[in-house]
């Protein structure tokens, strides 16, 4: 069946082209599907009947649901979204002071099984389409624009790892970006990775200026390897090196995501085998506490470990922040909004 929401206006100029529709068609459907969020083909009045009849016949329009909404103090929501098969990924809704941003999920599930992430735990169960990923940025912008305010950042750190969906990621990223929908820059969107260093590689040849965000979460490779099973295909090196290149095609600077886990990966010698293996590249360390995971045995570093982690990195000149942690009280490690529905049989 073709799905209109992960085709560029181009595609579905093409598309109504076979029901002798103009190609300008093409790009009212695009506006309609992303500004005005067209759930019923009968509301695009700007079409002929008769289109809009054949339309709704040959391609039903397959949008996201939101089935339940957690909202944080500061404002967070975390969106638990149904699919059109029925399977369920999370969406978070950020209000920044400086753009409202929505981190989106690219899989249901993972394959990456991180030992310390939810989401991996019954592994990866399908990748999801372009137009579902951008069905969830609609979606957060719907939230956004309650309180008077629009999505204009994009973070790929939900649900999945990105470069495993490489194709359906780089067609998202450019349906984002299309002015005639959200127009968002490329210069804020974020994809983050386990680290897939030939998925590195490609994506830095794309000509897409988007932020690189690793998740590095130890120094060196036995930790890493066990805090990150694909560690032993792409060791350390092999991801820092792939940094490099990321930064030398694209001009962007990559953040090196780093949980920080009381007692495993928090101490002050590790953090100054962070700061020596860093040194020289052009990056940016994001240190986020770990947020507890009932199913997995680790505690988050505490702030003073937390201070002190950041005071070798800082010392040795690596630039540095911590992750302001928004919507704590909902926002735990991805995938368990989901595992706590599922459970309920939701
Ligand atoms: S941390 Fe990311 S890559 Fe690792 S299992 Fe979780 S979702 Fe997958």
């Amino acid at each position: 069946m073709t799905d209109v929401l992960s085709l560029d206006p181009g595609e579905l100029g093409a598309l109504v082209a076979e029901l002798g529709a103009p190609a300008f068609r093409g790009r009212q459907l695009f506006q309609a599907l992303w500004r005005d969020r067209l759930e019923d083909w009968e509301a695009l009045r700007a079409w002929p009947q008769a289109l809009r009849v054949e339309a709704a016949r040959r391609w039903p329009l397959r949008r996201l649901r939101v089935v339940r909404t957690q909202t944080a103090r500061d404002g967070t929501a975390k969106l638990l979204v149904r699919l059109a098969d029925g399977e369920q990924v999370e969406t978070v809704v950020l209000p920044h002071p400086y753009g409202w941003s929505v981190c989106v999920s690219t899989e249901v599930g993972c394959a990456m099984g991180c030992r310390f992430c939810a989401s991996g735990l019954r592994g990866k169960v399908r990748r999801l389409t372009a137009g579902e990923m951008l069905d969830q940025v609609s979606l957060a912008d719907a939230e956004a624009r309650r309180a008077g305010a629009r999505i204009t950042r994009i973070d790929l750190m939900g649900v999945g790892e990105p470069l495993d969906n490489y194709d359906a990621t780089v067609r998202f990223l450019r349906l984002a970006h299309d002015p005639l929908g959200f127009g968002i820059a490329y210069r804020r969107m974020t994809v983050s990775t386990s680290g897939l260093v030939p998925r590195i590689l490609r994506l830095a040849d794309e000509g897409l200026p988007v932020t690189l965000a690793v998740s590095l979460h130890a120094p060196d490779d036995a930790l890493r390897s066990r805090l990150m099973p694909v560690n032993r295909a792409y060791p350390v090196q092999a991801v820092l090196d792939a940094a490099r290149t990321y930064f030398a095609r694209t001009g962007r600077r990559v953040t090196f995501e780093y949980l920080l886990i009381a007692g495993v990966n928090d101490g002050d010698e590790t953090a100054r085998r962070l700061a020596a293996r860093l040194r020289g590249l052009a990056a940016h360390v994001n240190l986020i506490p770990w947020n507890p995971v009932p199913e997995f045995p680790y505690q988050p570093s505490p702030p003073e470990r937390v201070r002190a982690f950041r005071a070798i990195l800082e010392a040795a000149r690596i630039p540095c922040t911590v992750r302001k942690e928004l919507g704590q009280e909902i926002a735990a490690a991805c995938g368990q909004l989901r595992s706590a529905a599922e459970g309920q049989g939701t």
